[in-house]
Formats: structure tokens, C-alpha cells, sequence
């Protein structure tokens, strides 16, 4: 529930954004701490910003493409290594499925 305490403008608008970002968004700031320690070294920024347009674009075509890259998220071996570094608790992991899958 998005709408208790919101009493000026700036506030509804954070909470619109928090609200809009948990629906669609993975949070992923490229920050980039978890990349030096993943064994396969998947690009884990660039594959959360694709997904983050997939789930906007349905774009099956971009989907197809991305996911022949080397080192793609079909790699990942669910270690756990980037969630425990990650700041925003993204489980990394979970989303690589997703990706690898063609669920997004
Ligand atoms: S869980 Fe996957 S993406 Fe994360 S560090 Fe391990 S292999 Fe890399
Ligand atoms: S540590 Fe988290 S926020 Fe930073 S790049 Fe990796 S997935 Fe994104």
C-alpha cells in the first residue's frame, strides 16, 4: 500500500516512483560490486538493464539476440556470489533464470 502518508507533492511522487519501480523495475544502479567476483563473468549490470527493457518492450527479436552472447545468463551457476555484495538485495541468480528462460 503506496498511499499512507503522503501529504505533500514530493512525497506522492516518491511513492509513486518506489511503486512504479517495485512493479517493473529491477533496482540495479550498475555499481557494479558484484561483477569482479562472479565465476562465469556475466556482465550482471547490462543483463539487469535488459531486462529491465524486456519487461517494458516484450521485445521477443532483442530477447533472441541477447541471449547468444557469451557468458549470457544461461551461465550463470547460482552461486550467490553478487547477491551478497549487491546493496540492493536483487537476487541476481533469479533473474538470470528468468532471462535465460525468456521470462520477463
Ligand atoms: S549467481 Fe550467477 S551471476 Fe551471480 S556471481 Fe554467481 S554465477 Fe555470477
Ligand atoms: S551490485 Fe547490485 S546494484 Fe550493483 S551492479 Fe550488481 S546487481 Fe546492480
Amino acid at each position: 500500500m503506496i498511499l499512507s502518508g503522503m501529504s505533500t507533492m514530493d512525497q506522492i511522487r516518491d511513492n509513486v516512483a518506489t511503486g512504479y519501480q517495485s512493479k517493473l523495475a529491477v533496482p540495479c544502479t550498475a555499481c557494479r560490486y558484484c561483477c569482479d567476483g562472479c565465476p562465469v563473468k556475466i556482465d550482471i549490470p547490462a543483463w539487469m538493464n535488459l531486462y529491465n527493457e524486456l519487461s517494458l518492450t516484450k521485445d521477443k527479436k532483442r530477447w533472441e539476440e541477447a541471449v547468444k552472447a557469451q557468458n549470457g545468463p544461461d551461465t550463470c551457476i547460482g552461486c550467490g556470489q553478487c547477491t551478497s555484495h549487491c546493496p540492493q538485495n536483487i537476487d541476481v541468480p533469479g533473474y538470470m533464470k528468468k532471462l535465460a528462460a525468456g521470462k520477463y
